[in-house]
């Protein structure tokens, strides 16, 4: 079990204006602020910080894209995207601690494979959790969380805290993809089920995970990385919007 401290520092405790709170996160540079109460369900090792800060900032249109004879991929994992979350990010636990509140920092997903101690926390707390309570989005028939104005195409971090924040009132329960099956049709191996989410099922419930990392391991040959990524180009949630330079 992991062990974090329970003592909170004893220095004044700010009130926190959470509308403030975000604009200042979105001044910092992310495209998506919200925040959510995962206590519910949350690991016995989190339950001293029960509200989670969800950040995400999208990535560049068209970027990403590769072609190798009849096979596309496509890599939502930029990792200068991942530097500005991780920026953000920062600033925010900094911001929260010297106010006096505790904070646990999770980072973007490309930090997974580092073996660092935080890489760990992932399988304890994912990001679709936070985002989800925030009302940040919802996850998709793809498996893969979904924004309505931005599909696919962001990184996520979080932020577990005890601050008192606003939290969402309607986070999301299920998934709103309707009849929409993009993302299923694109899939080359038919790894998506065409099934709706609901809060509690688990990801095998819409997405056969098997089939599409051996699919991925394939690509290895081809594009000498990991990848594919076409149910995120599919999704079009996240396509060019008016007055959107890339
Ligand atoms: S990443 Fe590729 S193989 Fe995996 S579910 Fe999406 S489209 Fe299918
Ligand atoms: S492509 Fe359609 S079904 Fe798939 S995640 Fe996007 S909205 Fe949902």
């Amino acid at each position: 079990m992991l062990n974090f401290p329970l003592q909170r520092r004893e220095i004044h405790l700010k009130t926190i204006d959470s509308e403030d709170l975000k604009t200042k996160i979105t001044d910092w540079g992310a495209t998506l602020v919200g925040f959510g109460d995962v206590s519910v369900g949350l690991a016995p090792e989190f339950r001293y910080i029960p509200n989670a800060i969800a950040l995400a900032v999208r990535h560049p249109l068209y970027r990403g894209t590769y072609k190798c004879g009849s096979m596309t991929a496509y890599s939502n994992q930029y990792e200068e995207v991942d530097r500005v979350l991780e920026t953000v990010q920062k600033k925010v636990t900094t911001l929260l601690k010297s106010q006096g509140w505790r904070t646990l920092a999770i980072p973007p997903d490309s930090a997974k494979a580092d073996g660092s101690f935080v890489s760990k926390l992932y399988s304890l707390f994912p990001h679709k959790t936070a985002a989800t309570c925030a009302g940040l989005g919802w996850i998709g028939k793809s498996g893969l969380l979904v924004n309505k104005l931005y599909g696919a195409r962001l990184s996520w971090a979080t932020v577990l805290t005890d601050a008192p924040l606003t939290t969402c009132p309607t986070p999301y329960t299920e998934g709103k993809c309707g009849s929409c099956s993009r993302c299923v049709n694109a899939c080359p191996v038919s790894a998506i089920k065409d099934e709706n989410w609901k809060r509690g099922e688990k990801p095998e419930t819409f997405i056969d995970v098997d089939t599409c990392a051996d699919y991925m391991s394939y690509t290895v040959k081809v594009f000498q990385k990991y990848i594919c990524g076409l149910c995120v180009l599919a999704c079009p949630l996240g396509g060019r919007r008016k007055n959107e330079s890339c």
